[in-house]
């Protein structure tokens, strides 16, 4: 395909316009997926909201595909599209807090880092993501969940506003008062319904967390997760947690003989402080014997780094995922036998704990594409140095997948976990009356499905 012309495009746009005659190609197009080699005709790093609707205007005009990058961090990479236009927002990542009203902005492309590190200053906290460098604006739209979700409910849970440029390029804000029904949609509709060019969130007290993570090596696999299943079930109420299938790292809190086991660990994250995490940690010490441990507080914006060292961008990534109501016998059998065939050490299989404030918000109370009855994701997320590894362990999560999903409550899984948006598992993870409610509000504000390169809904007739 011959590259557009870009001279006004240029001229018109306050931030920059790459393509592959421009230095800086390479970068502009990467995404945290290193797997994703895409080529798209026209990056526009946009600068201001005015940006978005100029690069927007500028796609549809040309008739490219057109892609949004929010942080760059799905496992998809629906960010770029071969000979697309990028939607860049990267520079719209500013964040504001008005400690009063206890409330924050975050630019459309921020990461969570940025919204922690602003917000803890106050010693506030919104719900973000468990890896810093993921984008607020995919994982917001997608619902988000994190260490304060059993506390303080999804992402989209505390989201109160957002400005949207829309499909035909009007700049419009939702709430609970303005356009509801867009408002409704972005609250786990993902990238469907325009172009958020910043989001207004609820904050929450968050001082120090109280961090416990324990280690078991897989030859106690089933009786750990036995074992995690009661911890979890009886958690202080609003206490974050995740089981999740690991390689011991070679990090200084591991002792040497465990660098590099295979094994299960389970990380708690209180918020109400020591007395409570004290006796969580002696009940969980007197349970069954561990390999190794980590308790201590940390400062929040810490915690929400303690998982980065597992997921650096460029890594090679395939994932995932579905809904399981509980972890009966079956799930841990299924799981605790097929652990040890993972090949890459960076694989991971996160069981994420969804109960407590979580599901006391009804479930058509935003677009959220699961269950919000309590119970577990589970993530297969394959993340390898080679592509052989990523082969065998896309094979892994694929056959582990299917075996699971007899046991599965709900087998559309969660979006932000998916590397291909099939059309049958986006609308089962929405079901069908919530995804003929969002067809209906895409009908409304993209009626000619602009923004398709994402966990599609497809406009209504
Ligand atoms: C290592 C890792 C850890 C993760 N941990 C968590 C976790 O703890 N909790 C969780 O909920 N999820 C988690 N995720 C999943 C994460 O929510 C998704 O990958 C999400 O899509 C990332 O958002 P992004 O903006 O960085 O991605 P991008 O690739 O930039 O965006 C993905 C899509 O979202 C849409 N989009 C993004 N920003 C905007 C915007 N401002 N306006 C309109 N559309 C937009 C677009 O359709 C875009 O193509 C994790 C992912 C990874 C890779």
């Amino acid at each position: 395909m011959n590259p557009p012309e870009t001279t006004t495009l240029r001229e018109k746009l306050s931030g920059t316009v790459v393509t592959a005659a421009d230095p800086g190609y390479d970068t502009a197009r990467a995404v945290w997926n290193g797997d994703i080699d895409r080529r798209p005709a026209v990056v526009a790093e946009c600068a201001t909201r005015e940006d978005v609707v100029t690069a927007l205007a500028f796609g549809r005009e040309k008739g490219l595909e057109i892609t949004v990058r929010g942080g760059g961090h799905s496992f998809s990479g629906s960010a770029v599209a071969d000979d697309g236009l990028v939607i860049d927002l990267g520079g719209l990542s500013r964040i504001t807090v008005d400690p009063d009203a206890r409330t924050a902005r975050a630019g459309g492309g921020a990461v969570w880092a940025d919204v922690d590190e602003t917000t803890q200053r106050y010693g506030l906290a919104t719900v973000g993501g468990t890896v810093s460098d993921t984008g607020v604006g995919g994982l917001t739209l997608g619902g988000g969940f994190g260490w304060l979700t059993a506390k303080h409910g999804l992402t989209i849970d505390n989201l109160l506003s957002a400005e949207v440029v829309t499909a035909d390029g009007r700049i419009l804000r939702a709430s609970e008062v303005e356009h509801p029904d867009l408002f409704w949609a972005l609250r786990g509709g993902g990238g469907n319904f325009g172009v958020v060019t910043e989001f207004e969130f609820r904050l929450h007290r968050v001082g120090l967390a109280e961090v416990g993570l324990f280690f078991w090596t897989l030859a106690n696999a089933p009786d750990a997760m036995r074992f995690a299943k009661d911890v979890i079930a009886t958690l202080p109420p609003g206490t974050g947690s995740m089981l999740v299938g690991i390689t011991a790292p070679p990090a200084p809190f591991v002792p040497p003989e465990h660098h590099f086991a295979p094994g299960l660990a389970l990380v708690v994250a209180g918020f109400d402080g020591p007395e409570r995490h004290e006796r969580l940690v002696e009940r969980i010490r007197g349970g069954l014997p561990t390999a190794f441990e980590l308790v201590t507080p940390m400062p929040y914006a810490e915690l929400q780094k303690l998982l980065d060292p597992t997921a650096p961008r460029g890594i090679l990534a395939y994932e995932k995922s579905l809904y399981v109501s509980s972890l009966s016998e079956k799930v841990i059998d299924v799981i605790a036998a097929r652990l040890p065939d993972k090949a890459s050490p960076t694989t991971v299989l996160p069981i994420v704990p969804l109960q407590d404030t979580f599901s006391t918000v009804p479930d058509d109370a935003t677009a959220f594409g699961g269950p919000r009855t309590p119970g577990f994701v589970i993530g297969l997320a394959a993340t390898a140095p080679t592509p052989e590894l990523l082969a065998a362990d896309r094979a892994w999560v694929r056959s582990l997948w299917e075996e699971l999903l007899p046991h599965s409550n709900n087998y559309g899984g969660y979006l932000n976990f998916m590397n291909e948006y099939d059309e049958d598992r986006v609308r089962t993870a929405f079901g069908a009356e919530k995804y003929a409610r969002l067809a209906a509000i895409k009908a409304v504000y993209d009626p000619d499905n602009v923004f398709h390169h994402n966990a599609n809904i497809r406009p209504a007739e």
